[in-house]
């Protein structure tokens, strides 16, 4: 008998919350029942700022009340205690002992301190920690039950001793942590980028508050593995807010400015950015800023541009230098560019972007939540192998829905003891659809066809590139067999119910026995048509591919590559269109038109560079 696989969120302390513990924001989330959700704490917020303030240093506040003592309190409130995590202090440059407006120490065993009162010192693990311990609140108040699992991200360039500081942050403040993964892997996740083909390469361009790092992906036997790793772990958008705060100070004649000055006029700053990203211009406001005068300034989206350019210029070299380095190791051309940080919600970013890569960057999920996104799904999946408690019933049958290319997609498998919920994300397939049929099937064959119908809906989402539509679909059965599917399109919330009565698990034993025992004849014919139709989904991708690229930069190639490649494509097409339905020699003409395609999908990141 099989296990029952319901990846539904289990209650209590089995349940796992996926942490982004970020250098500006922070974030928890659960997977609940198959959908990936951040958790909002009592007031509704779903990013914590990552500050701690110990003007009562028995009482340290966290998040926006640590922000707004940071007015206040500049020199006891501790903002970005990640940069400072698991580094020895002799590792530290000047910058970053003086920049701060809290003091940072050395520590006898070699480690850094930030001083809170005299003769008083706290360590980054302790301030993680602080943090951390409120991510756990949140995510027990709103779960109505103790949490003490976890799974991390950290940067892809932490090292073994920044992952070991993360690690005891989190044991420190109550949670046991299964897993720390890297946070362009979560956001690769989060964008639902994990059910790609293997060897298909991922861009992820995070620019968060102070770090910005670009990091290539690639897809290997169903797991990424990080390739290439360039950043600047001084770089952000508190850069945007620093340059924009002088320029602000300069037009109304600030100087000599107090650190409580400093700060108020850098939260303004930031305020100003923020808006610019929607608003064309912002009128902004220091009442009372200095011996009781009140400051105004009108300030526009092109001098925001104008102060934030150079630094915007820079993220540029860095990732020249990451695809220089995955370039060495023969990675091919960029299938997916994704944005991560709050800060490339900047435009003139996102326009930077596009003419680097000549690419559409992908903007369908939240950029700064992207990461405790992925981390609520990876958490999700180390705990979804969990069983009902009341054994009921099982299902007689798998139940499924239809996927790419006429493909059965189990969702609750045969055998599965009821109630049971399970969900899956889906994605989709062609760019521009403008909807998802949900084909609800029971069956054990592989193709769709084969198995029976039990119902469709279609889900309507807005048109997008290719991967870009998020469709969470959730089965439930409930204790008297009734199969509820539920799909909701993530980006609008909206969801779309079909009912199915008693057929879920009121099927005729007979019935039963017929579908299995065909299931087990048409095993070998079922195998190779799923390998048949996943080999042609591919050749379809690839040939308008290749078509296009050809017509961008075939003309920079020499005679002989160009020949290979019309005649890799022409044996390709051969097999899409001959009777025989030969699965293994496509996929190995896949391959070869794969390869032969390298020059060219080299001619064309260079392309991309040039058009500067
Ligand atoms: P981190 O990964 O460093 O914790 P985030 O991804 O939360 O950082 O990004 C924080 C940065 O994003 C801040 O500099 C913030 O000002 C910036 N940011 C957030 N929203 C916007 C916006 N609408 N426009 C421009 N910048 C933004
Ligand atoms: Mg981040």
């Amino acid at each position: 008998m099989s296990d029952s696989e319901t990846h539904s969120s289990p209650a209590g302390e089995a349940v796992i919350i996926g942490i982004d513990l970020g250098t500006t924001h922070s974030l928890v989330g659960v997977v609940d029942s198959g959908f990936p959700i951040i958790l909002a704490d009592a007031q509704g917020e779903r990013l914590t700022p990552s500050v701690v303030s110990y003007a009562d240093p028995e009482n340290p506040r966290i998040g926006r009340e640590a922000l707004r003592a940071a007015e206040t309190a500049p020199r006891v409130t501790i903002a970005s205690a990640k940069r400072y995590l698991g580094r020895p202090y002799s590792d530290l440059s000047d910058e970053e002992k003086s920049a701060p407006p809290f003091r940072v120490v050395p520590l006898n065993d070699g480690g850094i301190g930030f001083e809170i009162a005299e003769g008083r010192v706290v360590t980054p693990g302790e301030v993680s920690s602080e943090i951390l311990r409120h991510l756990k609140g949140v995510a027990e108040a709103a779960l109505e039950s103790p949490v003490s699992r976890a799974v991390i991200t950290v940067p892809a360039y932490f090292n073994n001793s920044q992952r070991e500081a993360t690690k005891s942050a989190a044991e420190k403040a109550g949670l046991t942590v299964e897993r720390i993964i890297n946070e362009p892997t979560a956001a690769a996740l989060a964008y639902g980028l994990d059910k790609l083909d293997d060897e298909q390469t991922v861009a992820v361009y995070d620019l968060g508050g102070g770090t910005f790092d670009l990091s290539v992906l690639q897809m290997r036997g169903g797991l990424f593995e990080v390739i290439a790793t360039a950043g600047d772990t001084q770089l952000g958008g508190d850069d945007f807010d620093a340059a924009l705060a002088t320029q602000i100070a300069e037009q109304l004649d600030l100087t000599d400015l107090s650190p409580q000055e400093t700060t108020r006029l850098m939260a303004e700053a930031r305020k100003a950015k923020e808006s610019l990203s929607s608003a064309e211009s912002y009128s902004l406001r220091l009442p009372f800023f200095r011996e009781g005068r009140s400051y105004e300034l009108e300030i526009t989206r092109a001098q925001f541009e104008a102060a934030a350019d150079s630094f915007i210029e820079r993220t540029g070299s860095i990732c020249r230098r990451a695809f220089a380095e995955a370039d060495q190791k023969e990675v091919g051309s960029i299938d997916h560019l994704i944005l991560v940080g709050g800060s490339t919600r900047v435009p003139a970013v996102q326009e930077k972007l596009k003419s680097w890569f000549g690419h559409e960057p992908n903007l369908s999920q939240h950029p700064d939540e992207a990461v405790g996104l992925g981390a609520a799904i990876q958490a999700g999946m180390l705990c979804g192998r969990v069983r009902s408690i009341v054994l009921v019933d099982v299902t007689p049958l798998s139940l499924g829905i239809e996927t790419f290319g006429g493909l059965m997609n189990v969702i609750i498998a045969r055998n599965s003891t009821i109630p049971a919920k399970a969900g899956e994300l889906f994605t989709n397939a062609v760019a521009n659809q403008p909807s998802m049929a949900i084909r609800v099937l029971q069956g054990e064959r592989e193709m769709a066809k084969d198995n029976w119908l039990l119902g469709e809906i279609e889900v309507p989402f807005s048109p997008g590139p290719k991967g870009s539509a998020r469709v969470g679909v959730q089965f439930a059965i409930d204790r008297d067999g009734i199969l509820e599917v539920l799909a909701r399109d993530t980006a609008t919330g909206g969801d779309h119910v079909l009912e199915i009565r008693n057929s879920a698990i009121d099927v005729d034993d007979a019935e039963v026995e017929k579908m299995v025992s065909e299931s087990v004849d048409y095993a070998f014919d079922d195998m190779n048509e799923r390998i048949w139709t996943e080999a042609k989904l591919k050749s379809e991708e690839l040939l308008p591919a290749v078509e296009m690229a050809m017509t961008q930069v075939g003309a920079q190639l020499d005679e002989a590559d160009k020949t290979e490649i019309e005649s890799a494509a022409a044996a390709v097409r051969a097999l899409l269109d001959s009777e025989s339905r030969d699965a293994p020699a496509l996929k190995a003409a896949n391959r070869t038109l794969d390869e032969a395609t390298q020059t060219l999908a080299a001619l064309l990141v260079e392309a991309a560079f040039s058009q500067e």
